[in-house]
């Protein structure tokens, strides 16, 4: 039954959660519109009768969102003004059966790898003459490029492993094929993700093989620049950083969740580490790579997580001067191994030590800024706002970094244009400044 006068269905995707499930819609759009099924994305407009929410298991926080994204759409096909709705993506792959239970009017649930049945509800079929073809959600001039899917790794705290299985790199040849694509309709800049980007190659090719994959893609022509998401500390390539320090296209940028900054609290969550070793490596790191940007991702209330191991975070945080830092509060999530402690660090005590250390963050990151004025940094265009162009440097990864807001009077600018700012003010998290030169 098609909702009222409509003759063709058309499906509107909604994504939800991090990167990785921005890439699993675009080849979810990709394929759908290969099966010529008028699709669109995050559309406004509500003119699809069709919906499918992809969502994000990961905390509390993100699986709420998917909930209530979720039940709006229910609701919406309850007063008729869609025909379908289906559900994928990693709370579906992790609570379907609830979820089949609570919210009937959903008409399916996916898992993460179950693309080809989803396909199969409009008569499609997955297309391997697609794969390495992608149409982008984002701005065209930069793409996220997933290298591997599932992880490995005994986090006890993390139920991505649960959600994404097991750690299953792609090949060499099929990423290059993929960045090649990009290249040739216009995106400039790759963004690498995974869940544990370090491990790349340790299935496929029995080693880590990171660097190689950054050699190959950076001899992809046309882009410029190469970001590396979601490495790992224990057992990190340094071979990588040489790469890196060669290769003018692959930013000094590296995006390294560490979770935590204190021995025992991180012995506790099984990252293979200590705060010792992260101190060493951000070390080499900086001494390998210099001004490189680093970013880290932590977490405040992990169970058992006493004042003195948050002290002892404090002072890693003050210590290693982090360019980007983002904190979350600890989630219990459930069937993972520190679901199994008590999680009894007060939500207030969590809120309290999370805003401390970006408080922290904030004076490092404002100091860092404070010393870009007067220097010129090539800068990628991302979008005009308000009478000024926004960009990125190198430094700068889309959607979580810093900004460059420049003052562009004549407004010649493009999207995607690189262009050479010169900074003449800085803020905690912004930089402002002028067109040096085009490049
Ligand atoms: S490496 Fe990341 S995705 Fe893998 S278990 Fe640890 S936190 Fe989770």
């Amino acid at each position: 039954m098609k909702t009222k006068g409509r003759k063709k269905d058309k499906v509107n995707i909604v994504t939800l959660g991090c990167s990785k499930n921005i890439v699993d819609s675009e080849v979810m759009l990709t394929q759908l519109r290969g099966n010529k099924i008028d699709t669109t994305h995050e559309a406004s407009s509500d003119d699809a009768n069709i919906i499918i929410v992809n969502t994000c298991g990961f905390i509390d926080n993100a699986k709420q969102e998917s909930i209530d994204t979720i039940l709006r759409y229910a609701d919406a096909k309850q007063e008729g003004l869609i025909d379908k709705l289906y559900v994928s993506g990693c709370l579906s792959q992790r609570y379907k059966d609830d979820l089949e239970q609570e919210i009937p009017q959903v008409d399916a649930f996916f898992g993460t790898m179950e693309l080809p049945l989803l396909l199969k509800k409009f008569k499609a079929n997955y297309k391997q003459e697609l794969v390495g073809e992608r149409i982008l959600t984002t701005s065209n001039h930069y793409a996220y490029v997933k290298i591997s899917e599932g992880c490995d790794r005994p986090c006890s705290f993390c139920a991505i492993p649960l959600m994404r299985g097991k750690h299953v790199s792609k090949p060499i040849e099929q990423i290059v094929l993929e960045a090649k694509n990009l290249a040739k309709n216009g995106t400039k800049e790759l963004l690498l993700i995974a869940q544990d980007s370090t491990y790349y190659g340790l299935d496929i090719y029995g080693k880590r093989n990171l660097a190689e994959l950054l050699k190959n893609l950076s001899d992809v022509e046309g882009i410029e620049w190469i970001r590396l998401h979601y490495a790992f500390p224990t057992g990190f390539p340094l071979d990588v950083l040489d790469v890196m320090a060669e290769r003018d296209n692959i930013c000094n940028y590296l995006d390294m969740p560490l979770q935590h900054g204190s021995t025992s609290v991180l012995k506790a969550m099984r990252r293979g580490t200590t705060r010792e070793k992260q101190e060493e490596l951000i070390q080499t790191i900086r001494q390998k790579v210099p001004g490189i940007a680093l970013r880290t991702t932590l977490i405040a209330g992990y169970p058992g997580e006493t004042e003195a191991d948050f002290e002892e975070m404090v002072g890693f945080v003050e210590r290693s001067r982090f360019e980007r830092l983002g904190i979350f509060t600890y989630s219990h999530e459930e069937n993972t191994h520190a679901h199994n402690f008590t999680d009894d660090v007060p939500e207030t005590v969590k809120q309290q030590r999370a805003n401390t250390v970006m408080d922290i963050q904030e004076k490092i990151s404002f100091d860092i800024n404070q010393e870009k004025i007067g220097g010129t940094f090539k800068t990628l265009i991302d979008r005009a706002e308000g009478g000024k162009f926004i960009g990125r440097t190198e430094f700068d990864s889309p959607e979580v970094d810093n900004e460059v807001i420049i003052e562009s009077p004549d407004n010649h600018l493009r999207l995607g244009d690189f262009v050479n700012v010169k900074v003449n003010d800085a803020t905690e998290f912004d930089l402002y400044g002028e067109v040096a030169k085009e490049l």
